[in-house]
């Protein structure tokens, strides 16, 4: 699914460049379910969001599901990531203004699927995260974990072949964080291949696989048991 070698990144700071990524060597098949740990800026964000093409790396090889992903243009990126990828992010991202099932529909209209169709699918994923009864609601009536699971099924709307996730429970307590934690485990049990960071050691163990980054580098790599509390 992911094939990443040799991978690089820097950013310019005015004079200096920082080399945020060095030299990253990353596969990940189908299925599997793979936390991304590290210390605050040791590139976790940054490697994220360059296999959800949201960032260009600067040389090394990624092809996503048989794709060599090299410099995109931004409509070809954003056909990739419709096509391709799912995201939840620490905030939820959930779009204020629009009620929940609009907002788990959003993939859908990107998809150019039917309105009336898109209703249906939208009202499927909510039931998927049980919160079929809160679909006439506004984003701001639900609490942070209702919100976290309205942006998992907006993200399942888009059928991924992938779902990124940047600290998904970080803004969420402990008991939250383990239920949100609880459907993205069911989600990958379904078959989807997951991705996500965490600077959290007992979220990470709930994942399949940990890959620890330091400064750039991947430092560790190893299978876990996964913990089912
Ligand atoms: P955290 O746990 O705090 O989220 P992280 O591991 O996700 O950290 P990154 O966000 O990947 O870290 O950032 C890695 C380094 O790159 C940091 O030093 C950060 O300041 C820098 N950086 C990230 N994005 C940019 C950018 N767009 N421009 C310049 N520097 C950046
Ligand atoms: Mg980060």
């Amino acid at each position: 699914m992911i094939s990443i070698k040799n991978l690089n990144k820097s950013y310019k700071m005015g004079k200096n460049t920082l080399h945020v990524l060095k030299g990253i060597d990353l596969e990940i098949a189908e299925g599997e379910f793979v936390a991304i740990m590290g210390s605050s800026g040791s590139g976790k964000s940054t490697l994220l969001n360059i296999i959800g093409m949201l960032d260009e790396h600067d040389s090394g090889i990624y092809d996503l599901d048989g794709f060599r992903i090299e410099k995109l243009n931004e409509t070809k990126a954003a056909n990739y990531r419709n096509k391709f990828l799912g995201f939840i992010f620490q905030s939820y991202n959930l779009i204020n203004f629009k009620n929940v099932v609009e907002n788990v529909a959003l993939p859908l209209y990107y998809q150019k699927v039917k309105r009336s169709e898109r209703h249906k699918f939208a009202m499927g994923y909510l039931q998927r995260v049980g919160l079929e009864p809160w679909a006439n609601h506004m984003p701001n009536e639900l609490s942070g974990g209702q919100k976290q699971r309205v942006a998992i099924a907006r993200a399942l709307a888009a059928r991924p072949k992938l779902l990124l996730a940047d600290e998904p429970t970080g803004a969420l307590d402990t008991k939250t964080s383990q239920e949100v934690m609880h459907l993205i485990q069911e989600i990958n049990d379904e078959g989807k291949t997951i991705l996500m960071v965490t600077h959290e050691d007992d979220i990470a163990q709930m994942c399949k696989r940990i890959v620890r980054l330091k400064d750039g580098v991947i430092i560790s790599d190893e299978k876990v048991n996964q913990v089912r509390v």
